[in-house]
C-alpha cells in the first residue's frame, strides 16, 4: 500500500467535515432549502473577498471567471495591458486576445514580481488601455505582484483592475474594496478546500458600471444575469448544488478559524518550506516575493525535475507539481494553500528530501526537516 498525500498548489485537500456536506443527497436547486445554503454561503464569501459587493458563484473551473471578466467588462478592440509574468499571465493574454482585445504585455522574468514604475509608465504611454490584467499571486512560478500598489494606480484612471486572487484569497490579505480592485476571482479547488468545479467573482461598482457598455458577447457567463439571480438567492443556470453545500462548510472552517489566523498559518507553512528548501541549498525560484500559497524551488541542476515529481508521486505517493515551459524539468513546486497544517510541511520537506537522495543529491537527511520544524516551532500551542 501507499498513502497518497496530495501537497500541490491546487487542487489541494478537502477536509472531512466537507467532504461530508457534499455527501448528502443531491436536494433541488430551486427550493427553499438550496436558497438557505446558498445565502449562508454568499454572505461568507463577501466577508473572504472583504467587499461590500456580490460575489458570482460560477459553475466553472477558475477560468471561467477570467473569461467571464473579459466578455462582460470589454468591447472589440479595445487596449488592454496583461501583467504576464507566467502561465496564469499567459493564460490573461490568450482570453483576451481570442475575443478581439489589443493586448499591450508587460512581460516579467518568470519568479520575479511586476515592477509597479513599469506598470504606471506603461499606462501613462498608453493612456487608452481600458483595463490591467494580473495574478495576485502567480502560481506557475510562486511569485506575488504588487497587487496593492497597482491597484492605487489604476483606481485614479479609467482604467479597471482585474486580480486573478485564485491562490491569494483565503491565503493572504487582499481586501478587494479597501485596496480598490475592481475584479477579484477565486476557484475552489484551492485555498477554498473544495474539489474543482466552482469560480467566484466579485466586481467593484464602477465594474458593474462598465458591463453595461462592454459590447463583447456573452451567455453563460452573463454577470449581470447572476447578479440578478443572487439577489434572490439562486443562480441563473442550475448550480453546483453539492459544491455550493461544501463551499458553506468550507467557509464555516475558514471563519471558525478567522481570517487573521488563517492568514497567519499561510506565511508560517511557506516560510517553513522555504527554511526546509534553502537548507537543501535548493535555490527558490521567486526569492523576492514568494507567495504564501506555494513555494517553487529549483532542482539540482544534476537531478531531472520531472523524473524526481514522478518518483515521489507514484512510488511515495507524495503528489507535488513539477513546472511548465521554461521550467519544464527544472522547478518542484509545494503547495501549502487550504487545508494544510504543520505535519503536511514536514512530510513535504521529508519527502522531498528522501527522493532528491535518492537520486544522488548530497543531502544531510533530516537537515530540512529539521530547518522546518525550526519554524513551524513558533505556531505550536503553550
Ligand atoms: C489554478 C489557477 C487558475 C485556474 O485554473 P483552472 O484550471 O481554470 O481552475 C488560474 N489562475 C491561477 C493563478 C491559478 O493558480
Amino acid at each position: 500500500m501507499i498513502k497518497n498525500y496530495l501537497i500541490a498548489p491546487g487542487p489541494t485537500p478537502v477536509p472531512p467535515r466537507v467532504l461530508l456536506a457534499m455527501a448528502q443527497p443531491v436536494i433541488h436547486h430551486r427550493t427553499p432549502q438550496f436558497s438557505q445554503i446558498f445565502a449562508d454561503a454568499k454572505r461568507a464569501l463577501k466577508q473572504l473577498f472583504q467587499t461590500e459587493q456580490d460575489v458570482l458563484i460560477l459553475a466553472a473551473s477558475g477560468t471561467g471567471a477570467m473569461e467571464g471578466s473579459v466578455t462582460n467588462l470589454f468591447s472589440p478592440g479595445e487596449e488592454v495591458l496583461v501583467i504576464n509574468g507566467g502561465k496564469f499571465g499567459e493564460r490573461w493574454t490568450k482570453i483576451a486576445s481570442s475575443y478581439g482585445l489589443q493586448v499591450a504585455e508587460l512581460k516579467v522574468e518568470w519568479g520575479r514580481s511586476a515592477r509597479v514604475e513599469d506598470v504606471r509608465r506603461l499606462l501613462d504611454e498608453r493612456p487608452g488601455i481600458r483595463g490591467v490584467f494580473i495574478q495576485a499571486s502567480e502560481t506557475s512560478t510562486g511569485a506575488l505582484h504588487p497587487t496593492e500598489e497597482i491597484a492605487r494606480i489604476t483606481r485614479q484612471r479609467d482604467t479597471l483592475l482585474i486580480v486573478d486572487g485564485i491562490t491569494a484569497v483565503g491565503v493572504f490579505d487582499v481586501p478587494m474594496d479597501r485596496w480598490g480592485i475592481d475584479v477579484l476571482i477565486t476557484g475552489s479547488q484551492k485555498a477554498l478546500m473544495l474539489p474543482p468545479g466552482l469560480a467566484c467573482v466579485a466586481l467593484s461598482e464602477r465594474a458593474w458600471q462598465r458591463t453595461k457598455e462592454a459590447k463583447l458577447p456573452r451567455f453563460y457567463f452573463d454577470f449581470a444575469r447572476e447578479r440578478d439571480n443572487l439577489a434572490k438567492d439562486t443562480t441563473a443556470w442550475t448550480p453546483a448544488i453539492s459544491l455550493i453545500t461544501g463551499l458553506r462548510e468550507s467557509l464555516a472552517i475558514i471563519f471558525e478559524e478567522g481570517l487573521p489566523r488563517v492568514f497567519a498559518r499561510h506565511t508560517r507553512m511557506a516560510a517553513a518550506t522555504r527554511a526546509g528548501a534553502t537548507a537543501l541549498n535548493l535555490d527558490l525560484v521567486a526569492p523576492d516575493a514568494p507567495s504564501p500559497a506555494l513555494t517553487a524551488m529549483f532542482v539540482p541542476p544534476k537531478v531531472d525535475g520531472g523524473k524526481l515529481v514522478s518518483y515521489l508521486r507514484d512510488r511515495m505517493g507524495v503528489t507535488f507539481m513539477g513546472g511548465q515551459d521554461q521550467f519544464k524539468g527544472k522547478i518542484v513546486r509545494i503547495g501549502h494553500l487550504g487545508y494544510t497544517g504543520t505535519f503536511d510541511i514536514v512530510t513535504a520537506i521529508a519527502a522531498l528530501e528522501m527522493a532528491l537522495h535518492h537520486f544522488g543529491y548530497d543531502v544531510v537527511l533530516g537537515r530540512g526537516v529539521a530547518a522546518a520544524e525550526g519554524v513551524l516551532m513558533a505556531g505550536m500551542p503553550d
